[in-house]
């Protein structure tokens, strides 16, 4: 008899999960699934909350999802409220366990989580799962990436490169331990451990937010996930999304996958393998294309992880222009909407109220950070980490190393002009009333 904890990571789902499947076949005769709920308390260098209330909300709401589909198939999950080094340890101790299977993500922080827990006599099995395409199908391994995002993509689609499709569910789960019961035995059911309600911000449900997660149809479940895709996709808005994907705001002028994709609820190999579909059924055109562009986008974040690891988080990025200097000033009033720039100012009320921000709004606010303020482009980096109901590592830091222009782009760094963003973006002023700064 032997247990095997899985340690549910960005992949809060069943749907296309690999990393589940690795653990089912790992010949273990019981299964912990485990969620670690970061502590309250964890703070960026910056001088503030390593997550904000609304990032922390949704993927709340997605755990307490996953909790009830497993808990319909007669397996609990634990959830721990502290690190994963913390607590991971301590449960395996309590259940007999040596074994913890989970998602493999290649960022600085969640690498250290592993190692932590390996250094605390752990074996660990990650399994790579969250990009579209598999790591092994690239036809220049992961040490050779192109610098450039376009080479990439002609690459792939030369030699007809396509994502794996995704895994069924699991129709079972192996049994949790006889007459364990995991959260008491773990010496960890304290204050706190208990599945909290999700805190929603007033702004949850604000009208103006272009992704309302307080209301049901946008709520971080699997189940909202995937009725999402599927009416996103019977209303045949792929078809008109490459000619409304700069929009500012409202629900529908970007697929707004990304918050499901971010916690795993969602997987890409799932949308790609239903776009498809939806292609086949009504016609390919450049919007549908268009999201497969954008999902490479995501890929290629990914694969630069896999690639340069911690070199792309610092201060310097890849390049070679100086290291930026914090605007401690310019800082706090970029975060709370108040340089004096109305389109800024606006996109970061949006971004502080709502937790979500359109891509055109993100490259701008980002820029102005950056290049008007000269300010740290890592701080602007965690601030969204914190409010970002999407925050996902790769997409955020290669982003922001994009408009930096200190990631592999050998173009030195993306400035938008604020004013002239607003007269090709928001001509009549709308956005800005909306959000107090016209
Ligand atoms: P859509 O326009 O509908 O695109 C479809 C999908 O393609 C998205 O869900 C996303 O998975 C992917 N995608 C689209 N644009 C990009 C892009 N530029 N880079 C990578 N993937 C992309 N996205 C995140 O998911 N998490 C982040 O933390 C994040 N931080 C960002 C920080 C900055 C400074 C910038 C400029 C962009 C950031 N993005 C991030 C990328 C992009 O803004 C969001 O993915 C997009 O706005 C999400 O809305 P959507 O799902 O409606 O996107």
């Amino acid at each position: 008899m032997s247990t095997v904890i899985f340690w549910f990571r960005s992949d809060l789902r069943l749907h296309g999960q690999p990393a589940l499947a690795v653990a089912l076949r790992s010949g273990a005769t019981h299964l912990v699934p485990v969620v670690c709920h970061p502590p309250e308390a964890e703070s960026t260098p910056w001088g503030f909350p390593r997550w904000g209330v609304h990032r922390r909300a949704f993927v709340t709401a997605a755990v307490q999802a996953l909790a009830d589909r497993l808990a319909a198939l007669g397996t609990p999950l634990v959830q721990l409220q502290g690190s994963a080094a913390q607590v991971l340890p301590a449960l395996a101790r309590s259940v007999g366990a040596t074994r913890v299977v989970c998602e493999d993500i290649a960022a600085p922080y969640e690498q250290d989580e592993i190692a932590a827990l390996r250094a605390a006599g752990l074996q660990v099995r990650t399994v790579w799962h969250s990009s579209l395409i598999d790591p092994v199908a690239l036809p220049w391994g992961t040490r050779n990436l192109p610098d450039v995002f376009t080479a990439f993509r002609n690459g792939l689609e030369r030699k007809g490169v396509q994502p794996p499709l995704p895994l069924a569910e699991p129709p079972r789960l192996l049994p949790p331990p006889p007459g364990i019961d995991v959260l008491a035995a773990s010496g960890l059911a304290t204050a706190g451990v208990e599945p909290a309600a999700p805190r929603y911000a007033a702004g949850a449900t604000d009208a103006r937010s272009s992704f309302p997660y307080g209301l049901a149809a946008f709520n971080g479940s699997e189940t909202a996930a995937r009725a999402h895709l599927a009416q996103y996709l019977a209303r045949k808005l792929p078809h008109s999304y490459k000619a409304t994907r700069n929009g500012l705001t409202g629900i529908d002028y970007s697929s707004k996958f990304s918050p499901w994709l971010a916690t795993g609820a969602l997987s890409a190999r799932q949308v790609m393998t239903e776009l498809r579909a939806f292609e086949q059924a009504h016609g390919a055109n450049d919007g549908s294309y268009w999201l497969w562009f954008e999902l490479l986008w995501r890929d290629y974040f990914r694969f630069l992880h896999l690639q340069h690891g911690r070199t792309l988080y610092r201060a310097r990025g890849l390049g070679t222009l100086p290291p930026p200097t914090h605007n401690p000033l310019g800082f706090a009033r970029w975060c709370e909407g108040r340089t004096g720039e109305p389109l800024v100012d606006a996109a970061m009320r949006e971004l502080a109220t709502t937790g979500y921000l359109s891509n055109r709004l993100r490259q701008m606010v980002a820029s102005y950070l950056i290049h008007d303020l000269q300010g740290d482009w890592r701080a602007g980096a965690a601030w969204f980490e914190a409010q970002l109901v999407d925050y996902d590592p790769y997409s955020n830091q290669g982003n922001w190393l994009y408009v930096a222009g200190r990631g592999t782009d050998p173009r030195g760094g993306r400035r938008f002009n604020p004013q002239k963003q607003a007269q090709e973006h928001d001509a009549d002023g709308s956005y800005r009333h909306m959000w107090g700064t016209a």
